[in-house]
């Protein structure tokens, strides 16, 4: 679509330093008095995300927009390729503003998030995810389809294009993508939920988005319209909603996060690679056996790992489930050590995970495996099963 782009792409501007100081404490004040506080997010969230230290690529930047002055459409539109190394979407780590909304949502202030990106960096920062129940549907072409697990696999480890057409551990559907293409409508109730949420809502920030996107603009514009809410845009260029908006920030969503953050008193967290393990002891091929799945955090299995091996084994197990056979059962107390190997988009090392069996036979253990982008660290810390209620989805 290259077409909606103008062969001039509106210029991009921002304001000076001190404007910018007034307008992010006039912001902090409408956060203070909200309720029911919404954000909405476009391309230009991810334009600043750079990749992690450990996979070194200079001269990068972030994911491109498509309607600012090197944005995808304005590109093809002027025929110029591109000259610099831009992140790809399962590098990219998430910017500042990313990592502030985590915060905010995890401290109750930001109640919904709608953003029209692509990237998965919303749920790679952390962002809970709001999905309806497994529900297999009958596609056109009459074949099972599931929208529960794609967005796992997309943003836990791998390409999309190689799950695509795969099946559903949950449904035994075919998987699809939920990337929405030109044409194509957006599902009936994400869009529902986001209406629900503009109607409710008394401040809308819109950051990093030229709002022209039907019908994803329509969302700031409800509230724009609504007299008792508060529409706020910061976007580098003019939107049509400017006008209706109470606060209309020329600058980057990252100088803007930082500052309202800092006045807030709330620090920005560091962004950190999130996985859950599960560790099964049981008899999976009527033996022995150790079976280690990925999982998100609702339950749903999430593709992570590329191998698995048990220390003094010689097999490494390449492909799901990772399981491999014992040749006794094991004791109570028994110490397995296991060596991870992940899909590397962040340069992450293998992971050495000693794990202590103390369970009866077929309980499951669950580990946080938390690695640090910046440091080059992994940390493991075993999980009470219980705070993952919907792990059993998955079990056999
Ligand atoms: P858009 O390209 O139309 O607009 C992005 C806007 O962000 C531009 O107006 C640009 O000036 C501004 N911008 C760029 N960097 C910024 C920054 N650091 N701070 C503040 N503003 C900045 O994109 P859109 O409005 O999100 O909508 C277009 C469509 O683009 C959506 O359907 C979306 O799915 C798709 N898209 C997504 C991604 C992604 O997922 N990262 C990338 C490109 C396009």
């Amino acid at each position: 679509m290259a077409d909606s782009a103008p062969m001039i792409a509106p210029e991009e501007r921002q304001d000076a330093s001190g404007i910018m100081e007034r307008k992010a404490q006039t912001l902090v004040n409408y956060i203070n008095k909200s309720k029911h506080l919404i954000v909405f997010t476009g391309a230009g969230i991810s334009t600043s995300t750079g990749k992690s230290r450990k996979t070194s690529l200079t001269e990068e930047t972030g994911i491109p927009d498509f309607r600012g002055p090197e944005g995808v459409w304005t590109l093809r539109k002027q025929g110029r390729l591109r000259t610099s190394k831009t992140a790809t979407t399962l590098q990219a780590v998430p910017s500042p503003t990313h990592m502030a909304l985590v915060e905010l949502q995890n401290r109750g202030i930001l109640k919904y998030v709608v953003s029209q990106n692509c990237d998965g960096l919303h749920r790679k920062s952390g962002i809970l995810p709001v999905r309806p129940p497994p529900q297999p549907r009958l596609a056109s072409d009459s074949v099972l389809t599931c929208y529960t697990r794609i967005e796992s696999r997309n943003f836990m480890g791998t390409a999309t294009a190689s799950i695509v057409g795969t099946v559903c551990a949950l449904c035994d559907g075919v998987l699809i993508d939920t990337i929405i293409n030109f044409g194509e409508p957006l599902p009936a109730e994400s869009l529902q939920l986001a209406r629900d949420h503009a109607e409710k809502a008394d401040l809308c920030i819109a950051l990093g988005s030229s709002l022209t996107v039907t019908p994803a603009n329509e969302i700031p514009e409800t509230v724009g319209k609504r007299k008792a809410a508060k529409l706020v845009i910061c976007n580098l260029q003019e939107t049509p909603f400017d006008k209706s908006s109470i606060l209309r920030v020329f600058g980057k969503t990252d100088d803007l996060m930082e500052r309202v953050m800092e006045k807030l008193a709330i620090p920005i967290p560091t962004f950190m690679v999130r996985r859950l393990l599960i560790i099964r002891i049981g008899s999976e091929t009527g033996r022995p056996s150790v079976k280690i799945e990925g999982v998100d955090v609702d339950g749903t299995p999430a593709t992570f790992l590329q191998t698995v091996k048990l220390e003094n084994n010689r097999r490494v197990v390449r492909t799901e489930p990772f399981i491999i056979n014992l040749r006794d059962e094991l004791e109570t107390g028994t110490q397995l050590n296991l060596v991870l190997e992940f899909m590397g988009h962040y340069g992450e090392p293998n992971l050495e995970l000693s794990h202590v069996y103390d369970d009866a036979e077929g309980a499951l253990a669950l580990y946080l495996l938390e690695y640090n982008p910046l440091t080059g660290q992994w940390t493991a810390t075993r999980q009470d099963t219980a705070t993952l209620p919907t792990v059993s989805v998955n079990e056999a």
